[in-house]
């Protein structure tokens, strides 16, 4: 029977793909792939597979999360093994949940192979250990898209831990300043990260206060507490950071 991997391809060097994801990536005849998975990670896909490219960055064209998800399932259908490779890990901010639920209720069969999300793995890329002995005793991953609904900053406040928020850029300012009504010290070391993991990686250290996504377009990460002072001073060049 056909079947949909949900693969997490990692935070953006193709080398963080893990050898499940590659192996599994080869067995597809389909493969949707999001904006954000950088195209390195297709080396693994066969020759002869059709490569559906599904855009969903916010704010720009993109395809409609329904549409997506009736291509998975028309395919499937057809019995072909569909890969949808999404970036990081599928199930950390990327509707990989509904993906797979929808096609459950479809009657499909859905493997799930986990990912590295950009949420540990770009602040390692920087330098900064998200949690600590003595300084950090855990970390809280949170979006910074709150339109909707904010989030108990207070008790995010209170929690100590450090914060990894996702599509924060756009909103870095609007954050630090919720932070900082909530009672955070406005001396909490901060860090904007953008293209983790890639040659491209930029980041930013700085205060709550001074917090700000200005200068940054690419995908990017914001740790707040006191492990971000960890942040490379320099931004040494590894020798092992794909393009
Ligand atoms: N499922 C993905 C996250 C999707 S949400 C994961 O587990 O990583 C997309 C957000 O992830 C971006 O807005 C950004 O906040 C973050 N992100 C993804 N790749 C990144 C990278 N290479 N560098 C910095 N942030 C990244």
């Amino acid at each position: 029977m056909s079947k949909v991997f949900l693969i997490g391809a990692g935070p953006g060097d193709p080398e963080l793909m893990t050898l499940k994801a590659a192996r599994a990536l080869r067995l597809a005849d389909v493969v949707l792939i999001d904006e954000l998975v950088n195209r390195g990670c297709l080396a693994h896909a066969r020759s002869d597979a059709r490569i559906i490219e599904v855009g969903k960055r916010g704010g720009c064209a993109s395809t409609p999360q329904a549409f997506i998800e009736k291509l998975m399932v028309l395919h499937s259908r057809e019995g072909k093994t569909v890969a949808r490779l999404k970036g990081g890990d599928p199930f950390i901010f990327g509707r990989g949940g509904e993906e797979a639920e929808k096609l459950r209720s479809c009657g499909i069969d859905v493997e799930v192979i986990p990912g590295i999300t950009a949420g540990t793995a770009v602040p390692a890329a920087a330098g900064i250990p998200l949690t600590h002995r003595d300084i950090a005793h855990g970390v809280t991953f949170l979006t910074g898209h709150t339109s909707e609904s904010e989030p108990d900053w207070k008790a995010l406040v209170r929690s100590g831990m450090t914060l990894v928020i996702y599509m924060g850029l756009r909103n870095a300012e609007r954050i630090a300043s919720r932070l900082r009504s909530a009672g955070m010290d406005p001396r909490t070391p901060a860090c904007v990260i953008e293209n983790g993991t890639l040659r491209s990686q930029r980041h930013q250290a700085s205060t709550l206060a001074e917090l700000s996504g200005a200068g940054f377009s690419g995908p990017a990460i914001v740790v707040v507490g006191e492990v971000a002072s960890f942040a490379r001073v320099l931004a040494a060049e590894p020798a092992a950071r794909a393009a």
